[in-house]
């Protein structure tokens, strides 16, 4: 163990969902976090070439991520393996086996920090998980574990409420980081736009830039409001879920089939957008599940896959298109409602003639 303490950890896959708490927890401790750099093209084929071509996209970019802090001479990497975040709720077989992928197809002078979580098992839970994290640092005292854990759910509870207020990810984490809850009125104000749509995805798919091709940007130049998981509580999520009927099994299903079935059942939203990874098993099953109920339900939804061939081309046109579509759909619904002497807000129908006009 070197003398600093240090320890690297992958800009990737639970990067997206559980930073903050790790930020809390090992500041707390005194141990230094190394971030690895966003995606690139760089990151991509450093994944891509340690791994079998059927991999899915976010592992390629996870072991690319760790090709880059071994490159820069980290020594302590954590590569953790969540095996299940709940009782009987289990994560895909490839984030359960990462740490047996990383050692196996990176090579290099690092040391893997791993720790198992799996709540299906007894003794595996996060207590035991956050010890066997810090023992390779000398750490052994459990009530500074706890202190630490405590610090590290203080900053992942601020993220939250601030995603759910409709912060970026970048501007809630920055701030979470800084011990802050900022509320930004604006984002509020913004919601009030033409157009809403529900991007239903796992978080490393839409917030890493490179691999979803900053879809949020897109999104909203294209004067699209949008909506995810992020932004709902967990009782609304599981709403979702019992609103499609689907029992939970995979870890991470509340963030598609939850989020879809609440924003399916939702009058704001004009539209779903799915995007999975491809060859992603456990996402082609939930995405199944999303498009055959969601005919119920009388909502268009368009599907894409990403996979480190996608070209931004074909994929700004998809999306394009789909959002004509839901802005011509809106437009003969507020004319229909105008007709008949419905109430429409004025900016809405502003926001929509806008637009639409800008678009003939
Ligand atoms: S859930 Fe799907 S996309 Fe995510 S790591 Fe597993 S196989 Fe890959």
């Amino acid at each position: 163990m070197t003398e600093k303490k240090q320890i690297g950890i992958a800009r990737a896959l639970s990067y997206y969902n559980y930073f903050p708490y790790l930020y809390g927890f090992f500041n707390h401790l005194g141990i230094e976090i190394i971030l690895s750099s966003p995606t690139t093209k760089k990151t991509l084929s450093d994944g891509s070439a340690l791994v079998v071509t059927e991999t899915c996209l976010p592992i390629k970019v996870y072991v690319g991520h760790i090709v880059e802090l071994v490159n820069k001479g980290v020594k302590n990497i954590f590569v953790p393996s969540i095996q299940s975040v709940a009782h009987k709720i289990y994560n895909c077989s490839k984030i359960r086996g990462l740490p047996d992928l990383i050692r196996n197809v990176v090579k290099g002078d690092f040391k893997i920090i791993e720790a198992t979580l799996d709540k299906s098992e007894k003794n595996q839970g996060l207590y035991e998980f956050l010890r066997q994290t810090v023992e390779p640092f000398g750490i052994k005292d459990f009530e500074l574990i706890r202190a630490a854990s405590k610090a590290g759910f203080v900053v992942q509870n601020n993220f939250r409420v601030m995603m759910q207020q409709g912060l970026s990810f970048d501007e809630a984490l920055k701030y979470a980081k800084e011990g802050k809850v900022v509320i930004n009125r604006k984002n509020n104000d913004e919601a009030q736009g033409a157009i809403h749509v529900a991007l239903v995805a796992h978080g490393y798919n839409i917030y890493d830039k490179k691999a979803s091709m900053d879809i949020f940007k897109k999104l909203s130049q294209m004067g699209v409001v949008v909506h995810n998981a992020n932004q709902l509580t967990d009782e609304q999520l599981l709403g979702g879920l019992s609103c499609l009927n689907t029992e939970l099994y995979w870890a991470n299903q509340l963030e598609v089939t939850g989020c879809a079935g609440h924003y399916l059942k939702s009058d704001l939203i004009d539209g779903i957008i799915t995007v999975t990874a491809f060859g992603c098993g456990p996402d082609s099953l939930m995405v199944e599940d999303i498009k055959r109920k969601s005919k119920n339900f009388q909502k268009p939804l368009l599907h894409l896959t990403i996979d480190e061939h996608t070209g931004e081309a074909g994929f700004v046109t998809r999306l394009e298109a789909f959002c004509d579509m839901l802005f011509r759909n809106k437009r003969a619904k507020i004319t229909r409602y105008m007709d008949t002497g419905i109430d429409v807000n004025e900016k809405t129908v502003a926001n929509i003639e806008g637009i639409v006009s800008l678009k003939k």
